[in-house]
């Protein structure tokens, strides 16, 4: 490779908003023919708001949300924001949680004044004893409308569930039926329940999509996809994204994500906007001409 053809495309990449890291990164993109795209915080903005609170039968709702808030208050997932926000615009007196622990992927526990509080996926929750399926119906109903659905259990007991939305991103089904256009096959990998996978799915015209993914297992996912002669490339945004854009042969890493991320990725997409995905398609490709 000549060295000035990627200087010179590194120069233009980061006045377009793609910051190259690795300048192999910038050669391979061209030949890539499978993009892994993560969904919370890369093809949704990231930043979901609580729209629904529904309680157990006996539990007030602002008990529940409360508890909640509490221990979210700990956790820097998207998630936890949305909750500790909508207990504060309820000006609900949050208290200082003991023995926090977060399981990525999967959600928090501690206690709460003196009670043990959980709060995550449906399944997280059951694997900590609490039922939830007096709940269930009415959770499929918000994920089929694209909501993530979390529940609480307070004291071993499903107390009340929380859904949270989170807007796609604008631009977003524009840049991968762009991309789609030029022959890449486009996979949606999130830790996201289904329903609300398939949901999201659909509003970007996206056909194939793997959901309840543990961080693990995107990576894995990646490896395998290479072993089938695929050139992958991987956006994503999170701390649990970081082994899989390190794993894909082209990292891609919203700027507005973790730092994690951006470390494990050879490129960043400054702003954040999935149009910088073309955009570095089309810089990847201009850059080999001049070097051949
Ligand atoms: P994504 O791949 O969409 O970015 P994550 O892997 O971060 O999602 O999380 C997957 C799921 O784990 C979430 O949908 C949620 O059910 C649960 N979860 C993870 N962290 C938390 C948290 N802090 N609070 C509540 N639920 C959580
Ligand atoms: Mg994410």
């Amino acid at each position: 490779a000549t060295p000035m053809a990627i200087m010179v495309g590194v120069g233009e990449g980061a006045r377009a908003g793609v910051l190259v890291r690795d300048a192999e990164a910038l050669e391979r993109f061209e030949a890539v023919d499978t993009l892994v795209v993560d969904k919370t915080g890369t093809l949704t903005e990231g930043k979901p708001r609580l729209t629904a609170l529904e309680a157990a039968q006996g539990v007030p709702a602002d008990d529940a949300l409360r508890l909640a808030a509490s221990l979210e208050r700990s956790s820097e997932h998207p998630i936890a924001a949305a909750i500790v926000a909508a207990a504060r615009r309820k000006r609900l007196k949050l208290s200082e949680p003991a023995d926090f622990q977060a399981f990525p992927g999967g959600g928090v526990v501690g206690r709460v004044d003196g009670r043990a509080v959980a709060v995550g996926s449906g399944v997280f929750v059951a694997e900590r004893g609490a039922d939830p399926s007096a709940l269930a119906a009415r959770a499929e109903a918000l994920r089929r409308e694209g909501a993530t659905v979390v529940f609480v259990a307070v004291d071993g007991a499903a107390a009340a569930l929380i859904a949270v939305s989170d807007p796609i991103k604008a631009g977003a089904a524009e840049a991968l039926a762009a991309l789609a256009a030029q022959g890449m096959r486009v996979v949606m990998m999130t830790g996201d329940n289904r329903s609300t996978a398939a949901a999201v799915a659909e509003k970007l015209g996206i056909a194939a999509f793997e959901a309840e993914t543990p961080p693990e297992r995107k990576a894995e996912a990646i490896a395998r996809l290479k072993r089938e002669g695929r050139v992958v490339a991987m956006a994503g945004d999170g701390v649990n994204d970081a082994p899989a854009l390190a794993a894909a042969d082209v990292g891609i890493a919203m700027g507005t994500g973790t730092d994690a991320a951006i470390e494990s990725a050879g490129m960043t997409l400054i702003k954040g906007d999935l149009a910088g995905l073309v955009r570095a398609r089309n810089l990847s490709k201009a850059t080999m001409r001049n070097i051949r």
